[in-house]
């Protein structure tokens, strides 16, 4: 079992649990509902900001916990778009990252849910930068609120989709999800949280029986080719399209949102006429709408597709009654791409 090292932060306790705590030390369970406010609705980071809880429990809570489990090494602003990425000191001195992204009336921040990844995609800083460990369901929380203490307000979005594969370390990924939907914590809708996955199936298949129907689940399809998909996503030969396919359509009904692809379009590699058509007969399969993410020129093994490409890749989707949205990753002058800025860093720890 990889080690968890983040458990320390108070982050890691659902309602129930703080009041287990609180009524260990003799308090009322409203004390632990005060302290939530404190954690999600103040975003307090530091124990002097707390004021209306008996000292005797802060106190003995301070010996087991802390009140955010990161520290920031670096703050990068976007001069193009003003995304804000974060690298961010894990208490055990691991670095992950977060990135903010103000879009229209939105603020989307993009959350890491490992310190690397094991999936090893080919496109990706963090699946060249190996693994390192879980992060724990705090340590996934204390990111948001160590950037809204930061920027003084809370993300109206959640995307995981930041370092690591959220379906690889499902439980506190799923945790953290409930705390930041629920109305004692950050309270963040469950129609404004979405989480994706290069195609883990069983997380699929046990994410889907969880009762967050509302989320948003997006699959890195990538290619509707399996020899091409693995290439770009070793996790493939694992768990391949067809499988995929099956589980997702097993599943689609649990979800009452609409399922995305995310698909990478990198010239001569996945843009071709025959991959749109393939694709949009995937996408029909389970009603799912497209994402185009055009590869940038940092991702070196690929060339960035011509625009009018872009156009016509897309037209044949449209033509074939699939939804497409082209995005154009965020940050790109402040590296963006998730676990990028980790890497150039040369902040990668491994564990010894
Ligand atoms: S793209 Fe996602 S799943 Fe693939 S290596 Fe990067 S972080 Fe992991």
């Amino acid at each position: 079992m990889a080690l968890i090292s983040g458990d320390g932060s108070l982050r890691n306790l659902t309602l129930e649990e703080l009041e287990d705590a609180a009524h260990r030390q003799g308090e009322k369970p409203y004390r632990a509902r005060q302290l939530a406010q404190w954690l999600y609705k103040k975003n307090a980071c530091d124990w002097p900001e707390i004021k209306n809880i008996p000292r005797s429990f802060l106190d003995s809570l301070r010996k087991q916990y802390c009140l955010c489990s990161l520290s920031m090494s670096s703050r990068l602003e976007s001069c193009r778009d003003h995304s804000v990425k974060y690298l961010l000191k894990t208490s055990d001195g691991n670095f992950i990252e977060t990135v903010l992204i103000p879009q229209g009336g939105r603020k989307t921040q993009c959350l890491s849910t490992q310190i690397g990844c094991k999936m090893g995609c080919l496109f990706c800083a963090s699946g060249q930068g190996g693994f390192v460990r879980n992060l724990s369901c705090g340590e996934i929380l204390d990111q948001i609120a160590f950037v809204a203490k930061d920027t003084g307000s809370l993300p109206t979005n959640l995307v995981y989709m930041g370092m690591g594969e959220p379906f690889d370390n499902y439980d506190a990924v799923v945790k953290s999800i409930r705390i930041a939907n629920a109305s004692w914590g950050f309270g963040i809708g469950q129609r404004r949280i979405t989480v994706s996955t290069v195609g883990i199936v069983p997380g699929i298949r046990r994410f889907s029986e969880e009762g967050l129907n509302q989320i948003k689940l997006a699959v890195s399809l990538h290619s509707p080719d399996d020899a091409v998909r693995t290439r770009l996503i070793p996790a493939n030969r694992k768990y391949n399209i067809p499988e995929i396919l099956k589980a997702l359509e097993e599943a689609e009904d649990k979800f009452k949102r609409q399922i995305t692809f995310e698909y990478l379009l990198a010239g001569e590699v996945t843009d071709r006429d025959e991959d749109a058509v393939e694709l949009a007969g995937i996408a029909k399969m389970i009603h799912a709408k497209v994402n185009l993410i055009p590869c940038n020129s940092v991702l070196k093994e690929f060339r960035p597709p011509a625009e009018r490409r872009i156009l016509e890749f897309q037209k044949v989707l449209e033509k074939e009654g699939i939804r497409v949205t082209v995005r154009r990753s965020a940050g790109q002058d402040i590296a963006a791409a998730c676990g990028q800025l980790r890497l150039q860093e040369g902040s990668v720890k491994r564990e010894t």
